[in-house]
């Protein structure tokens, strides 16, 4: 998962801005971060670095730097290592001009597109598979940027959120399936790109709209002008889990809030069922709170904050030395001793993955002496991996792919398993069936691949 953010103003320096926004973005990834902007000798400019956005990039330097149009990155690396090499945004400055490209998500014909453009001559310089897109673009040399760009994407295939920097404008691009976000945003002639909506607030911005699965968006001194790529999908596979998980409550995607999708999700996970003798409902923090106060709302057991998150400790302030190793989550989250005692509860958390925070922060409460514990996770069972930009492991590692849910309850402790069913997960997000991905919970990837195919070069299948 990653973020990316976009600003043009006709007149401003917005490189600050750009550092701003990503700041707002930095849950979508915490590996690297970088901006990019075109200075006035038409020459592609970056700075990045690994780490958090502050530890990445100087706000002061970026403050000072004139650009009318800039973009950045933050990235959690999927395809590619976490090394600065597969930093984003990737610049170059070919023979049409100065380019630089930020991407969200995955394109699944990567090794194909890079063994074809490797046929052709091309030198990667990174493992990522955005770098394909910068090559089919450079490969055009004939063709005037903002053409090859609407070129290039149409060989791509899987998942794509763009921002991408050319002389013609700042071009926002969302592919045909619609798997990440992407909202444009706007301040009086200022206008921004984002993953999310949350973003624009920080800046005085209002959300305009979500860039359309398939639209790119081409921004410059003429205004916004729209274009569709040549590629129809014949459903749209927005990410569920950007509801359960990664976005930001306070964003808004395709029409429907985060926090009410979550909150819903809670709701129904209290109707599934709930525990007898239950006193009170508590949340893994932060991820599983929105859900754990829709389960209170529905149940109408009052929540507690009865687990801690420490919020200033990250990897900034503590070295991974192997006593920190051992300590794991417990030096993130803590349960209250006193809330727990000789009481019984519900803790809701949004999802397990390998099952490794749910073992110890369940250890943590029966250290507490609690009478009961009953584990709600407010999505379905992750069984599949994904293909389309997000960190999910792959089945051998995946909790509810290798055991049975009594198995998980009693691996990780719980008196009591519950999870949400996936047509209760879509109902609350809201939107309909067909426009949704919930491939790492039922297998059902785009085009009907199974959950063992990389999806690499199979783009034939993706129109199915
Ligand atoms: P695990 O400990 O592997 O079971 O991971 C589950 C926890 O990680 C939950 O508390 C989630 O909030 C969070 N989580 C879920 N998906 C991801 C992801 N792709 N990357 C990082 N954290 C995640
Ligand atoms: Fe999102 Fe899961 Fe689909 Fe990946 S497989 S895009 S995480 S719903």
């Amino acid at each position: 998962m990653c973020g990316v953010f976009g600003a043009f103003s006709p007149r401003n320096f917005v490189a600050e801005e750009v550092y701003l926004g990503l700041s707002a973005l930095q849950h979508r990834g915490q590996e690297s971060a970088g901006v990019a902007w075109i200075d006035e000798n038409r020459r592609v400019n970056v700075v990045k670095g690994m780490g958090l956005v502050y530890e990445a990039l100087s706000q002061s330097v970026l403050a000072e730097t004139p650009a009318k149009s800039a973009i950045g990155h933050v990235r959690y690396s999927t395809a590619g290592g976490s090394m600065l090499q597969n930093a984003q945004p990737i610049c170059a400055n070919y023979a049409q001009g100065p380019v630089a490209i930020a991407h969200n998500g995955n394109l699944t014909n990567f090794e194909s597109l890079r063994d074809t453009l490797e046929n052709r001559g091309a030198i990667f310089q990174s493992t990522s598979d955005t770098e394909a897109i910068l090559q089919l673009l450079a490969h055009q040399p004939q063709r005037r940027p903002f053409e090859a760009l609407m070129r290039a994407l149409a060989e791509a295939r899987g998942a794509y959120s763009l921002v991408v920097l050319l002389e013609e404008g700042l071009v926002a691009a969302r592919d045909p399936w619609g798997f990440r976000p992407l909202s444009l945003g706007r301040r009086g002639d200022n206008y921004y790109v984002a993953s999310e909506s949350c973003a624009f607030s920080l800046l005085g911005a209002s959300f305009v709209r979500d860039v359309e699965p398939g639209e790119v968006i081409l921004i410059n001194e003429r205004g916004v002008t729209s274009y569709r790529l040549p590629l129809e999908s014949k459903k749209k596979w927005l990410c569920s889990f950007e509801y359960v998980y990664f976005a930001r409550p306070d964003s808004m995607i395709e029409g429907r809030s985060v926090y009410r999708a979550r909150q819903e999700m809670g709701r129904k996970l209290a109707q599934v069922e709930t525990a007898n003798d239950v006193d009170f409902v508590a949340s893994l923090p932060d991820s599983g709170t929105t859900a754990a106060l829709g389960f209170s709302a529905e149940s109408g057991l009052p929540f507690e904050a009865a687990v801690v998150r420490n919020r200033y400790v990250g990897r900034t302030f503590i070295q991974p030395t192997q006593k920190v190793r051992e300590l794991g989550v417990r030096i993130k989250l803590s349960p209250s001793p006193d809330l727990f005692r000789n009481r019984s509860a519900v803790l809701v958390d949004d999802s397990i993955v390998r099952g490794t925070t749910a073992g110890l922060v369940v250890a943590m409460i029966r250290e507490c002496r609690a009478k009961a514990l009953h584990l709600r996770i407010s999505s379905p069972p992750v069984r599949f991996p994904c293909f389309y930009g997000i960190d999910t492991p792959s089945s051998v590692d995946l909790a509810a792919a290798k055991y049975s849910l009594d198995d998980i309850a009693r691996t990780v402790g719980a008196d009591s398993l519950r999870y949400l069913t996936r047509e209760a997960m879509i109902e609350a997000i809201g939107l309909p069936p067909d426009s949704l991905c919930t491939a790492c919970f039922d297998g059902q990837y785009l085009g009907g691949e199974d959950a063992s195919a990389s999806c690499g070069g199979n783009c034939g299948k993706i129109f199915d």
